[in-house]
């Protein structure tokens, strides 16, 4: 019986109920509330390094060696929430916040004089901008102000024809096929003008005749994509009046009017050119190439271009048909026939006259330059290819019949 009276008196009172430095020990309320309250500070058992007690604990247990490494605290993360209802629980702090920008706050900045400095250097760039980017037209001799080179337009359009190309897919327009006598036509009248273009060696010409009789247009994009909307071709009575039209279009490229109508606006151009190294520098030059290349066709398909840039498109389209041996006497004809449409009114007013528009004004000055053009079709290497043999021998090279009217 004392037997296990003993027995049981050992079993009862367990080695570990004895105080000792364990975290079990730390019996005080002061040190329970501390470890409760604060969840980072409990230490799991199975933890090999015993925890470091409270700095008042120490002084009791003093006695034993704690290693000075064991006391440095482990470093704890914790997630700390924003709450703005916990800082300013009925929004009287937002509502009594003092603005940021105040009138007398802006007051000081306009009154600053590094505010004057960056004005003045504002100032002083946008004319450097302006300055250097100034050239003058060949032809006309004008000055203009162009910030985009001939090559930067071409790479942003260079996209957006076959955004083109798929927007006809999707709405079932057709282009018409290689062996329609249209295409012919029109392919056969460019590859005459192509060599006297002067539109660069590298430029990669491609021929699109849309199948569309009631859409009289036709414009060449940068880069030497050519668009003519079969409508536009019962009016071109004859392979030189379509040489007038495409030789104009042509025009338009040579002195990059499409260039020059993007750079329009000095302002925007400024803030297009800050957002181009940013977005060069942040991977987005595909998207703002994506965003100019959408101004070059708005350019080409919607706004008319202005009187000068058309009579300098009158001018070089002009020569470059007559270099190419067709007749500049059609291109009179042919403008006076948009004139005559223009004034009848009614289906006859053709699409591409609404965003050239026609004037006696214009006829009256390519009438000045006809003898300049036909001296020039004179002189020209290609007389000998108008020459009805050479038409003929070509004929049979190409299998197309050439009706030179
Ligand atoms: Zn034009």
């Amino acid at each position: 019986m004392a037997r296990t009276a003993l027995q049981r008196r050992r079993i009862i009172i367990p080695v570990r109920a004895w105080p000792t430095h364990s975290a079990t020990t730390i019996s005080s309320p002061r040190a329970q509330s501390r470890t409760s309250s604060s969840p980072l500070r409990t230490y799991s058992s199975s933890s090999r390094a015993p925890p470091p007690p409270p700095p008042s604990l120490l002084r009791l247990v003093h006695h034993q060696r704690v290693p000075p490494q064991k006391i440095i605290p482990r470093i704890q993360t914790r997630n700390y929430e924003f709450r703005p209802s916990q800082y300013d629980p009925d929004g009287s702090r937002l509502r009594d916040a003092k603005p940021l920008l105040t009138k007398s706050n802006l007051g000081r900045v306009a009154r600053s004089p590094n505010t004057h400095i960056i004005t003045l250097l504002a100032i002083a760039g946008a004319f450097i901008f302006y300055f250097s980017n100034l050239e003058t037209v060949p032809v006309s001799g004008r000055t203009r102000f162009n910030v985009y080179s001939q090559d930067s337009v071409r790479k942003m359009s260079d996209m957006q024809y076959k955004m083109l190309l798929y927007e006809f897919e999707r709405n079932n327009i057709r282009i018409l096929g290689d062996s329609d006598p249209r295409t012919q036509r029109v392919r056969r009248v460019m590859k005459k003008l192509i060599p006297f273009s002067g539109m660069g060696k590298d430029e990669n010409w491609e021929i699109y005749v849309v199948d569309d009789p009631h859409t009289a247009n036709a414009f060449v994009l940068p880069g030497g994509k050519v668009f003519v909307f079969s409508g536009i071709l019962p009016l071109a009575r004859n392979d030189s009046a379509l040489a007038a039209v495409l030789g104009h279009e042509i025009a338009h490229n040579v002195a990059g009017h499409v260039g020059e109508r993007m750079s329009g606006s000095i302002g925007t151009n400024i803030l297009l050119y800050s957002g181009m190294l940013v977005a060069a520098g942040i991977g987005l030059g595909p998207l703002l190439m994506h965003y100019l290349g959408s101004k070059v066709l708005t350019v080409v398909l919607e706004n008319p271009m202005s009187r000068k840039q058309e009579s300098e498109a009158d001018y070089i389209g002009l020569m470059i048909m007559a270099e190419a041996c067709y007749d500049p006497r059609e291109a009179v004809r042919f403008w006076e026939r948009m004139e005559q449409g223009a004034r009848h009114g009614g289906e006859e007013v053709p699409e591409w006259a609404s965003t050239h528009p026609s004037n006696e004004n214009r006829i009256k000055k390519i009438q000045e330059w006809l003898p300049k053009a036909m001296e020039k079709r004179d002189m020209s290497d290609c007389r000998t290819t108008t020459a009805f043999a050479d038409l003929f021998r070509r004929a049979l090279e190409t299998g197309v019949l050439i009706v030179e009217e």
